[in-house]
């Protein structure tokens, strides 16, 4: 039995092979497993079961907007299939461990994050587990979706097709000449302007 096994089922016996296999996936990415990667892809595994869809997708139906960085998102990355390669992942980052799924072909979205409880029931769900972090390691992995999580039903406040953007389309800044892909240029006295030189910029150049 590998170490990152799980010792009971998650939600159903037929699922524990799925999250083992997850599980490996996505430590393999990260070089360890630790808690938040298996919240991420427990998180993941349950916005499945509550949009009924098989994951990880194959496609780009499901948007994810993880609500911090780290850890807990190549979690979720490998149990939905979403990543920014795809670019079916979006970071919204409000540090927060929790997630919202997308489902862009019937419009509906579900926020996940960790029932209040979790950490306590990780706790006493690994008992014999020599320290608080292995605690939640091996908790996380034991506990039913529905002690583990919470989910609510949510509207998004942006568009979707706003955050997919012109797929396909693409041009270049009239002022700095830099190509703007997906339609994120902006409109300018006529001209078409990428962020940066609209002003709305996260680096400024060193003064010479
Ligand atoms: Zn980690
Ligand atoms: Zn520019």
């Amino acid at each position: 039995m590998s170490a990152f096994a799980i010792r009971q089922p998650l939600s159903a016996v037929s699922s524990k092979k799925v999250a083992d296999k997850l599980l490996r996936a996505t430590a393999a990415l990260h070089k360890h497993l630790c808690p938040r990667q298996v919240l991420g892809v427990r998180m993941g595994v349950y916005a499945g079961r509550l949009l009924g869809i098989d994951l990880p997708q194959q496609d780009k139906r499901l948007i994810a907007f993880v609500e911090t960085d780290g850890c807990f998102t190549d979690g979720v990355m490998v149990a939905t299939g979403c990543s920014l390669g795809h670019r079916t992942m979006r970071l919204i980052d409000y540090g927060k461990v929790a997630v919202t799924v997308a489902d862009t072909k019937v419009n509906r979205a579900v926020r996940i994050w960790p029932s209040a409880g979790s950490r306590q029931l990780a706790a006493q769900c690994a008992p014999d587990a020599p320290n608080r972090w292995q605690a939640q390691l091996d908790g996380y992995q034991r506990i039913s979706d529905e002690e583990l999580l919470a989910h609510a039903w949510v509207d998004l406040e942006l568009s979707l097709s706003a955050i997919v953007g012109k797929k396909g389309v693409r041009v270049n800044c009239d002022i700095c000449g830099e190509e703007v892909l997906n339609g994120r240029e902006h409109a300018s006295a006529g001209r078409s302007i990428c962020s940066h030189c609209d002003g709305q910029s996260y680096y400024r150049p060193v003064a010479k």
